[in-house]
């Protein structure tokens, strides 16, 4: 029985799994190394790869960044030191003598969740990522969008007021720099510093203790979820005004959150989608969690 290796390379681990019919079989995970250099993390991948080599006939891998999936080069990965125009395919296929395909991680996210989870039946479908980095990606009319570059979907730099704070790539007020995981926690800490609230006994915040406090309705950490809601859903406004898709589905940790977070949400989309009742949208978390990449990026070398 050979099996297909999805991979899901990100700046902390590298997660990879044996995949058989849609399931994740078995799963390990190891770190990137990704501060050091390029070869540092390429001995990882290799490492990880080798572990399952005699079980599988295809490899197919999910990174973050600029990945040209039709070379097979990662042109750049802001999780990677180094990384600039490295050809990762033929590198691979070289070593372990199997077909290897790569693209870029939210698209290997979507790919999971369109074929297994959230997304599966649609046409048309839109998928945020909310964690450190914020991205996108679509499937339009039933295929993918890679645009004429493959670099389609890169909705987490997308200016949502561009007189508002610099973001780390350099431009003002896009999308990450307001719900990118290390905003939410600083923007909660500044709420803290001026009103009482339960999330001042924790040493330290995360998206997921403000969004336990928020469901346990304090004030504080409502409105931190209400404000990263309306951010979310002024952008989700955006991508259904211009694609109009019949769902969209947020993923990655906060998208646990639930109805704090859904709630403000679908509200703010409500009111920014032109010709909302005309539509049948939904705005939904993803639902496969750590595989979904892992299975889309297996999906993919098929
Ligand atoms: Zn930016």
């Amino acid at each position: 029985m050979k099996y297909i290796l999805g991979i899901d390379i990100g700046g902390t681990n590298i997660k990879a799994g044996l995949v058989h019919n849609g399931k994740v079989l078995k799963k390990i995970t190891v770190p990137t190394h990704a501060g050091q250099d390029p070869e540092t993390s390429l001995k990882q991948i290799k490492t990880t790869i080798g572990h399952f080599v005699n079980s599988i006939s295809k490899i197919g891998i999910g990174i973050a960044g600029i990945i040209d999936s039709k070379e097979g080069i990662v042109r750049y990965s802001p999780n990677l030191k180094g990384w600039q125009d490295i050809p990762l395919v033929r590198i691979l296929e070289k070593e372990f003598k199997k077909p290897v395909r790569i693209l870029n991680d939210v698209n290997a996210i979507l790919l999971g969740e369109w074929i297994y989870g959230a997304g599966k039946g649609y046409r048309n479908v839109f998928l945020f990522t909310l964690g450190t980095g914020v991205g996108g990606a679509a499937i339009c009319e039933g295929k993918m969008l890679f645009g004429a570059h493959g670099f389609a979907g890169e909705f987490g730099h997308a200016t949502i007021n561009f007189n508002g704070p610099r973001c780390l790539c350099g431009n003002y007020g896009c999308l990450e720099r307001y719900v990118g995981s290390r905003y939410i926690i600083e923007l909660a800490e500044k709420k803290v510093n001026l009103q009482k609230s339960a999330l001042s006994r924790y040493k330290e915040l995360t998206p997921r203790i403000i969004a336990i406090e928020a469901r346990k309705k304090d004030a504080v950490a409502k409105e931190v979820f209400e404000e990263i809601g309306q951010y979310i859903g002024i952008a989700v406004s955006n991508i259904v005004n211009l694609f109009d898709p019949e769902i969209v589905i947020i993923s990655g940790g906060i998208a646990r959150a639930g109805k704090v977070l859904f709630e403000p949400i679908r509200k703010t989309a409500k009111e920014y989608i032109l010709g909302y009742k005309y539509r049948k949208i939904k705005i939904v978390p993803a639902r496969l969690g750590d595989s979904g990449g892992i299975l889309g990026a297996a999906y993919f070398a098929c």
